[in-house]
């Protein structure tokens, strides 16, 4: 697995570069496996296929689901799905139709809060205008200098309890988990150490998931901590779930890049093991 990455965006929704220079850097970074996982939609990855195929290293197409589950927003990755699959598609035209909607009230909310006419700006950091969201928002308050980095961006206007965070209704888990499993794909919960969950809710989080045909847990990711790896690691082990390794990269100096993330190590078997590849 050290060189899986089954995590990573690019402008199709909110990371920075095109399909094919998210593979090209991928891969000049040792990536020799990688899964193009933008957020609610799957315009990228016939160019992105198109490109690992041409540099040579593995694909696997990929998507990360928004989810709603007791309230919070819960992203499931779905691997190796069929990006023609017609109830995926469907499901994931849903889940995008209310971005618009969502991200005009943030705006109203960071106006009452002194930010005036976020909107148009935040969409203009947008290259797929339907993927509007908090990412593209984050941009535009670093780029008239409210703060100094997306990271602060959400830290002070853009999650729960701030002003410009607005809830959210996604996708239920379970449909989802079945979308996913309609397109052909593994099911794979994403960073469930960024959930700020009770040890009791993130054992329910984890036994939906499961019965709902959720067959992986993101162990390596770069918003885990060591400790992380090993805590989610015995988890999936106790569960029956695959491990997974992503970096979550959006953009150059923006986080996480593909040749930072740690080595693999989890006591159980790797999704890998569960996509034709
Ligand atoms: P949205 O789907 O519009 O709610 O935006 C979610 C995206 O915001 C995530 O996929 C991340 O790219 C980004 N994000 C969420 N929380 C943070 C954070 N604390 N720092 C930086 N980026 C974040
Ligand atoms: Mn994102
Ligand atoms: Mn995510
Ligand atoms: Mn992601």
């Amino acid at each position: 697995m050290t060189h899986v990455d089954l995590h990573c965006h690019s402008n199709a929704s909110d990371g920075l570069l095109a399909p094919s220079d998210v593979v090209r850097r991928a891969a000049a970074q040792g990536v020799a496996l990688l899964a193009l996982t933008d957020h609610d939609q799957l315009d990228g990855l016939a160019e992105a296929a198109q490109t690992a195929s041409a540099l040579g290293i593995g694909f696997v197409h990929g998507v990360e689901i928004s989810a709603t589950w007791r309230g919070k927003t819960v992203h499931v990755v779905g691997l190796g799905i069929d990006p023609r699959e017609i109830t995926l598609a469907t499901g994931l035209a849903r889940v995008r139709s209310g971005r618009r909607r969502r991200a005009e009230a943030m705006a109203r909310s960071l106006a009452a809060a002194g930010i005036p006419d976020t909107f148009e700006a935040a969409l203009r950091h947008a290259a797929n205008e339907t993927m509007i969201g908090r990412t593209h928002f984050a941009r535009h308050l670093v780029s008239i200098g409210v703060v100094a980095s997306p990271a602060e961006a959400f830290r002070r206007y853009l999650v729960p309890g701030k002003p410009g965070y607005v809830p959210h209704d996604w996708a239920a888990l379970r449909e989802a988990v079945g979308w996913i499993c309609s397109a052909g794909g593994q099911a794979v919960l994403a960073h469930p150490g960024r959930y700020a969950l009770s040890a009791g809710a993130l054992h329910d989080l984890l036994g939906e998931f499961r019965a709902a045909g959720g067959r992986g847990l993101e162990v390596v990711t770069s918003s885990h901590t060591r400790d992380q790896f090993h805590r989610f690691g015995a988890l999936a082990q106790a569960f029956g779930f695959l491990a997974s390794r992503g970096s979550d990269f959006h953009a150059p100096g923006e986080g996480a890049d593909f040749g930072a993330l740690p080595a693999f190590t989890a006591p159980v078997a790797a999704i890998t093991d569960a996509l034709r590849i």
